[in-house]
């Protein structure tokens, strides 16, 4: 079977200067997450993810966006399209990786989207990496606070050799973002979706318009009766715009190996691999 494996670093208005460094980001996490691929899609993805979250010129974990207040409020997402399994966090603050803490949610399986103190609290007791709040925040961010549109999510989306697709992602949500506020990243359907029937895709943009359209299960489902991967991610791109004026990107993955991309915003960072 073909492999594939996406990865975006964001859709958004950076000013151009940054284009080339926040690609270069985006194929350092396609080459970390294609190390991983023979593990299967799920390992590569969250290889792919993690890679971003240490990467400051992109919104996830260390470098991620301020929110009102101007601290750091991080959301993540991870699903597996094999058995539908999913975790996700939103709003923490002391994950290191918060990819990382959503995979405990999701292996625990007790639930699927845990929030705020608790979902902290549940990083200790699951032996996941913690860290200061202080790690997250980033001079540039801190120029950057209250000044623009800030949306530069990270994700990724893959399919292995057995056909198994995955998704995972992780933001810091958008500048200036009210406290407490949760995006798309890890409403399972509006941010991600994963289904091995169908395909991965993974979005970035603003939250809002995706969590109202459900716009990543709307592009798999209409994977579903053959349509080529690149027309779903283009027709779900034009309802996003179309519907609720949302700004935004997708990538998507299919079973048989195809990858796609589309996006309504001046950039996005996106990088992909098959074979
Ligand atoms: N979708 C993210 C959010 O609204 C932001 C982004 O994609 O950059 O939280």
């Amino acid at each position: 079977m073909p492999v594939a494996l996406a990865v975006h670093g964001g859709a958004g208005s950076p000013p151009e200067r940054e284009y080339a460094e926040r690609q270069a980001a985006v194929e350092g996490a396609l080459a970390a997450g294609w190390e991983r691929i023979e593990e299967g899609a799920l390992a590569a993805v969250m290889a792919a993810v993690r890679f971003m979250e240490d990467e400051p010129v992109l919104n996830a974990a260390v470098g991620a966006v301020l929110n009102r207040e101007g601290e750091v409020e991080l959301d993540a997402a991870v699903m597996d399209g094999s058995t539908l399994r999913a975790g996700a966090v939103g709003a923490v603050r002391e994950a290191r990786h918060p990819v990382d803490l959503a995979r405990a949610v999701m292996e625990d399986g007790r639930h699927v989207l845990l929030v705020g103190s608790g979902a902290d609290r549940f990083a200790h007791q699951a032996g996941v990496e913690t860290c200061l709040h202080s790690v997250f925040v980033t001079d540039r961010q801190r120029r950057n606070w209250n000044e623009r549109f800030g949306a530069d999510t990270v994700g990724a989306v893959a399919v292995d050799a057995e056909g198994r697709t995955a998704v995972a992602a992780s933001t810091g949500g958008v500048t200036g973002k009210l406290p407490g506020r949760v995006g798309d990243t890890p409403m399972i359907g509006a941010g991600f979706y994963a289904d091995d029937a169908a395909g991965a895709a993974c979005g970035t943009g603003q939250g809002e318009g995706f969590m109202r359209t459900l716009l990543c299960y709307r592009a798999v489902a209409e994977m579903l009766p053959g349509l080529s991967a690149q027309t779903a991610a283009e027709a779900a791109v034009s309802y996003l715009s179309d519907r609720v004026k949302g700004l935004g990107g997708i990538i998507l993955v299919t079973p048989a190996g195809e990858v796609a991309a589309a996006w309504n915003t001046d950039f996005m960072s996106w990088a992909s691999r098959t074979g």
